[in-house]
């Protein structure tokens, strides 16, 4: 398998997210994977899915991860659709920093949007109630 071109921190953000470290705004978690609010959406409903495996991108995921991963992502996109009511659901994922990758721990965002409306990359800080209510609500369809 082609390795990263980077080495895995275990002081990235997601990875102290995993060890309950650093807040999140949960809206799924299982055994191999978490879900939760982008902290500075791209569109509103932004939620990002992580594997509990220490992946820096693409090239470093286990197939048990990978398969993981796009089963919430699935389950997330179903809920998205119903709670922002939005078909058009934008699947992203960026594997190094020339490609604008900024926190190295993998994750898949998927955002409720339209190519050409897509806000701008990790740079507006949503409000933190209305990120809360959005997990909230995200996570009473995936648990229903
Ligand atoms: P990328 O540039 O593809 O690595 O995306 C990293 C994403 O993580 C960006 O969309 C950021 O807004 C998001 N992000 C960074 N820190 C946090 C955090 N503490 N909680 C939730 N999302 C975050």
């Amino acid at each position: 398998m082609t390795q990263a071109t980077k080495t895995y921190e275990e002081g990235n953000i997601f990875a102290k997210m995993l060890k309950g470290e650093v807040p999140c705004h949960k809206v799924y978690e299982d055994d191999k994977t978490l879900a939760f609010m982008d902290i500075m959406p791209q569109a509103k409903g932004h939620v990002l899915v992580i594997p509990k495996q220490q992946a820096v991108e693409l090239s470093d995921l286990e197939p048990e991860y990978a398969s993981a991963v796009f089963m919430t992502a699935k389950k997330v996109l179903q809920a998205q659709r119903q709670v922002f009511e939005r078909d058009g659901i934008i699947q992203m994922q960026l594997n190094g920093s020339e490609a604008g990758q900024t926190v190295f721990h993998y994750h898949v965002h998927l955002i409720p949007s339209n190519i050409h409306e897509l806000g701008k990359h990790a740079v507006t800080m949503a409000d933190q109630d209305e990120l809360a209510e959005q997990a909230k609500q995200l996570a009473a369809i995936i648990n229903a």
